[in-house]
């Protein structure tokens, strides 16, 4: 069997053995498994975005469980970004382990103030704006009980547009929040991937054409923290620079002629 995410093979009490490696095929047949190389290895350049958002927190991608690294994110959030607040909490689904981690490491109780509707798909790779919308207010609904009163840190692990944080942090208000203090378990997103993650263009990635105060102002928060890149690496171990980080820095691992021709056809 072969997957995309180890989560997979729980279902199934299959064993995880090993990655397929970049420039390598492997053929399952009756004869057995065959790994064929169909073009000469390159220096690995990992997604970290897959550590910080895309995979499910029960697997294990680049040999690294999903989840420590979550939790450690946002341990290095806590140490970076510290706030006075009364409890910790998640955007749910993704950004719960950073939050946990947050909470571990800063002291601040662990709440869940935001219930997530599970039959509503992830918002930011819905194709229209009205969609999107719709979307999130029907994904995700604060506990009134708990937020009354509280000044509260919200974790999520990024903002794209921030269009969806902006109306989080409202719901947060709407419910009784005194405070918002919102922290980012990743660097802003200020470029585009071209690497098959479906961010949207630069024009419209909120993180590229703003300040973080001026984001903080657009999102109606008490405050913003994003890690910083350092601490993003650091949370995955990357000491030899082996993930890609390239929607974080703008620099791309991969020769720009490519990119050039997407940004024609962006503008
Ligand atoms: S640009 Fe960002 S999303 Fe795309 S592969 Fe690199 S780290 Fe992943």
């Amino acid at each position: 069997m072969a997957a995309s995410e180890t989560c997979a093979f729980d279902l199934i009490d299959a064993e995880y053995v090993r990655e397929v490696e970049p420039g390598e095929m492997v053929r399952i047949s009756r004869s057995g498994i065959e790994s064929i190389r169909f073009a000469p290895e390159k220096p690995h350049q990992y997604c970290i975005f897959e550590h910080v958002y895309f995979s499910r927190p029960d697997s294990v991608v680049f040999g690294r469980p999903v989840n420590e690294s979550r939790e450690r994110l946002g341990r290095l959030l806590a140490q970076e970004h510290p706030a006075v607040a009364d409890l910790v909490t998640p955007v749910p689904d993704s950004g719960v382990p950073a939050a946990i981690g947050y909470a571990a490491e800063s002291g601040i109780p662990f709440r869940m103030g935001l219930i997530r509707n599970h039959y509503i798909g992830r918002t930011f790779i819905e194709p229209e704006q009205a969609i999107r919308d719709f979307g999130v207010k029907l994904k995700l609904n604060p506990v009134r009980r708990m937020l009354e009163g509280k000044r509260v840190v919200l974790v999520d692990d990024s903002i794209v547009r921030g269009t969806t944080s902006r109306k989080i942090v409202r719901l947060m208000r709407e419910a009784g929040a005194t405070e918002v203090h919102v922290r980012i378990s990743c660097p802003p997103t200020i470029s585009p991937c071209y690497y098959g993650v479906d961010t949207p263009r630069r024009d419209e990635l909120i993180g590229a054409n703003n300040s973080v105060e001026q984001i903080r102002q657009f999102l109606g928060a008490d405050s913003l923290g994003y890690l910083s890149l350092k601490s993003m690496r650091a949370a995955v171990e990357d000491t030899e620079g082996k993930f890609c980080t390239s929607c974080y820095t703008g620099s791309y691992p991969t020769e720009l002629v490519q990119l050039e021709v997407e940004a024609h056809r962006e503008s």
